[in-house]
């Protein structure tokens, strides 16, 4: 993918700030620090367009942004940090299902999971209640750089099993050496279906 254009949109909380709908939608989830922002502005060949996270434990926002005029991509803020506070948390939960659950352009969610972890109850969730709403999405294993070669297929094995998916759906993927960034490109572009 040619990335002429990326630029910020707006930032939302509730629907009614939600930018409008007519380009098609996809929205990248995961744990905080998976590596989300990382892996955005690389498939993008931005450095900075998103922030790396500072306080996972504060309220977050849904952050928009538009590329080569055509797409929108929504950044998730990450969940499962363990210290946030459980007001933060049910406000999150209801932020996310709102957004996914209403959001008429949305074509699918890239969910992210870092390969050195065992996938977590709520990446489970996540997974379950996607399917429940019959959403689209595609599992991206991030800092691949993290681990060997044979560490890499071991690991994308057990995280497989764990969350029933087919190994060959599992994308291998690095902010540090860009590997995977054609894979990721093409799942998205399917996805997305332009
Ligand atoms: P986010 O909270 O999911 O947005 O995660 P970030 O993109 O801010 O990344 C969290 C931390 O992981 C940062 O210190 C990144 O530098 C690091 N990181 C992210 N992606 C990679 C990667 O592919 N390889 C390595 N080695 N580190 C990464």
């Amino acid at each position: 993918m040619i990335i002429k254009s990326a630029e910020f949109i707006t930032s939302a909380v509730k629907p009614s700030q939600y930018p409008d709908e007519a380009l098609p939608e996809l929205a990248f989830a995961g744990r905080s620090n998976v590596g989300k922002s990382s892996l955005i502005n690389a498939i993008l060949n931005r450095r900075h367009l998103v922030k790396t996270s500072t306080t996972p434990g504060r309220t977050q926002l849904l952050n928009f942004f538009l590329i080569n005029d055509e797409m929108v991509f929504v950044d998730i803020p990450g969940y499962g940090y363990a210290r946030a506070p459980v007001s933060v948390r049910k406000e999150w939960g209801f932020m996310i299902e709102t957004y996914l659950s209403t959001r008429s352009n949305l074509k699918g969610v890239v969910l992210l999971m870092d390969i050195r972890r065992i996938p977590g109850p709520e990446d489970i969730s996540v997974t379950d209640w996607l399917n429940y709403h019959k959403i689209p999405f595609i599992r991206i294993l991030t800092k691949a750089d993290k681990l060997s070669k044979a560490q890499q297929i071991k690991q994308k094995g057990i995280i497989a099993k764990t969350v029933l998916a087919e190994t060959d759906d599992l994308i291998l993927f690095s902010a540090k050496t860009k590997v995977g960034k054609k894979a990721v490109w093409d799942a998205i572009v399917k996805l997305i279906g332009c």
